[in-house]
């Protein structure tokens, strides 16, 4: 029989454990701390923890740890990695340093069901919803990492890499949830972003339960007939029941919503495509990232710059606030999905 991962083993499981095997349930408390402080893989390293215990623990569970496969450093300093998961099905996360932070981009899929028109991730289809232990996986193994090339911790998180979190919605907040209790890492909530393509369900569900993270929505059109071809999952979510289920977030936890637009070459870069995500943000409060497109082989190319200069324009005599992100790692192929597609060409 396989043996489980230790890491899907309540606090309480783990105490029942240890009382069934004769040992100190405070035993619990310790194993906690190694697993969401420490983020060690394997009972060895847990040196306060006595050898025999060490040895059953050994023999009644495993970690199904995830490795890099491969690594790829870019000349703006950017690293992507390719992890390899205890299946042998890989993902993908990248490192983004700028001045004294370090931005882990993180994957919540093993591809992903949307099927964005755009999007490298989206042609590669859906294998399977990631463990949060292998959403921290990434999070401790680009850490070391940021520590060796950066010499800082990560320092912001942004589910931004392959998969649609709130598709996975119990296992990505989990895995934020350790994050950010003190019990776990201590990761203040306001430098976690949940980037989501916009499933009104879900968004709902993130108000009721409060939370305290920051929530990004990528837009990229706000037509429903032009964001119905980019993005199919706009046919069962509108932008109507879109807009009020933002609103609704809004109300319940007085944030800031974070609208991301990647913007297309002729296709959601005009004028009227401006007047249009003006419209939709009219009803809350809203910072804009304007993407520009990291052109991967489909048929999208990203826009020109008077295209992008004039859009901007508009949505600031609109008063809106509006950051245009440059792309980073357009060497490396550091586009969502862009990476594993590559490595599995390969
Ligand atoms: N499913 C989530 C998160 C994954 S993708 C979401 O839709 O938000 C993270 C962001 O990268 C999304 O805004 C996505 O639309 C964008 N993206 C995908 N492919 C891209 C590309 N080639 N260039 C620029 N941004 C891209």
């Amino acid at each position: 029989m396989q043996k489980p991962d230790i890491r899907n083993c309540t606090d309480e499981e783990m105490k029942q454990f240890l009382i069934s095997i004769n040992e100190k349930p405070f035993r619990a408390k310790q194993i906690h701390e190694w697993l969401w402080k420490k983020n060690v893989h394997s009972f060895e390293e847990m040196i306060n923890i006595p050898k025999l215990l060490t040895e059953q623990l050994n023999a009644h569970f495993t970690f199904h740890t995830s490795i890099i496969d491969q690594e790829a450093s870019s000349e703006d300093g950017t690293i992507k990695f390719i992890f390899r998961l205890f299946d042998q099905q890989l993902i993908e996360g990248v490192l983004i340093p700028s001045g004294k932070r370090v931005t882990a981009c993180i994957s919540s899929q093993v591809g992903c069901p949307l099927k964005c028109d755009f999007c490298a991730t989206g042609t590669m289809g859906f294998t399977r919803n990631l463990h949060f232990w292998e959403i921290m996986d990434q999070f401790s193994l680009m850490n070391q990492r940021s520590i060796e090339s950066f010499g800082n911790h990560i320092t912001n998180f942004v589910f931004m890499g392959m998969g649609e979190p709130l598709l996975n919605y119990d296992q990505v907040t989990k895995a934020i949830n350790i994050l950010t209790s003190p019990q776990g890492n201590g990761i203040s909530p306001s430098r976690i972003t949940l980037s989501t393509v916009g499933l009104v369900k879900g968004i709902r569900k993130l108000a009721d339960e409060q939370f305290k993270a920051n929530l990004a929505i990528s837009i990229h059109v706000a037509n429903d007939q032009k964001r119905n071809q980019l993005i199919p999952t706009n046919l069962s979510n509108p932008l109507a029941e879109l807009q009020a289920a933002l609103k609704y977030y809004v109300d319940k936890t007085d944030q800031r919503i974070t609208i991301e637009y990647v913007l297309i070459d002729h296709v959601n870069d005009s004028l009227e495509d401006a007047e249009n995500l003006c419209r939709f943000c009219k009803s809350f409060p809203v910072k804009i990232n304007l993407i520009q497109y990291n052109a991967t082989d489909s048929k999208y190319r990203k826009s020109s710059i008077e295209n992008t200069k004039a859009f901007i324009q508009h949505l600031e005599s609109r008063n809106l606030i509006v950051n245009l992100r440059q792309s980073r790692g357009q060497d490396i192929a550091a586009a969502c999905g862009q990476l594993v597609k590559n490595s599995k060409k390969r």
